[in-house]
């Protein structure tokens, strides 16, 4: 089974829509020039419009940080899935370790969000990841089995093979600590398997699992060149243009 190796920038809360162009204007044809890689900008709401329009006809797609599950109502301060396919957005990041920690989500919120974004037809890019204690009690795999399952609850075996999972040890963000590239990938053949036992082995070949945390050009090979990593979610390093085009590069 053949996976589409994924890479993923994640700018967090940075950049401005004509900023967002300007980036765009950059890194495109660099980009365009790498085949068997898709390449994803995953931006603030207020960057969305440039971003769209400046990626049109290009290789690379937008991705939102975030979204509601419900589709309208009376939820001041949040954004809708159709609100977002309206955009143009074909990408969401949900249940990042930030928004877990400082926004209340929950596997359960990530659950309804997922559901709720598969049904508008984006894809989402589903974050799981264990805390520095977690990890020190031996507990990773224990953390990431909740949290995937809890995420993906109720989804067709279909729904998670198109999705995209994002494994993120939480210690290893914007820290520059790394995961090893043997050690993200046995947690990701764990995270594998665990979606084979509860979706069956055709939608565990199929879904695409990421590594993040502190990815870089220098390191993003390593990580690529594992059996089971199918890609990288970034931050930090894929806020420059030709950083991130050297992730491209070198999935
Ligand atoms: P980082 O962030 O690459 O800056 O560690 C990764 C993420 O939070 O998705």
């Amino acid at each position: 089974m053949s996976r589409t190796p994924i890479i993923a920038g994640n700018w967090k809360m940075f950049k401005t829509g004509a900023e967002a162009s300007a980036f765009i204007a950059e890194a495109k044809a660099a980009v365009a020039a790498v085949s068997g890689v898709e390449a994803v900008v995953c931006a603030p709401f207020t960057a969305l419009p440039a971003l769209v329009e400046s990626t049109r006809g290009t290789a690379i797609a937008v991705g939102a940080q975030n979204m509601h599950w419900e589709a309208n109502g009376a939820f001041t301060g949040e954004v809708s899935g159709p609100m977002l396919v309206d955009l143009g957005v074909k990408y969401v990041i949900l249940g990042h370790s930030e928004r877990r920690q400082y926004f209340a989500e929950t596997d359960e919120t990530v659950n309804k969000k997922t559901k709720a974004a598969l049904s508008y037809g984006l894809i989402p890019i589903v974050c799981v990841g264990e805390k520095l204690e977690e990890r020190e009690a031996g507990s990773t795999k224990d953390v990431c089995r909740v949290q995937t399952l809890g995420a993906l609850e109720g989804l067709s075996a279909e729904q998670v093979a198109s999705l995209v999972i994002a494994y993120e040890p939480i210690w290893a963000i914007g820290t520059g600590k790394s995961s090893t590239a043997a050690d993200a990938n046995e947690v990701i053949a764990y995270i594998r398997s665990v979606v084979a036992e509860a979706f069956g082995a055709d939608a565990a070949a199929k879904v695409r699992i990421q590594y993040g945390g502190s990815v870089k050009p220098e390191n993003v090979r390593e990580y690529l060149g594992a059996s089971d990593i199918d890609g990288a979610l970034v931050g930090g390093a894929s806020l420059q243009p030709n950083s991130y085009v050297a992730l491209v590069e070198g999935a």
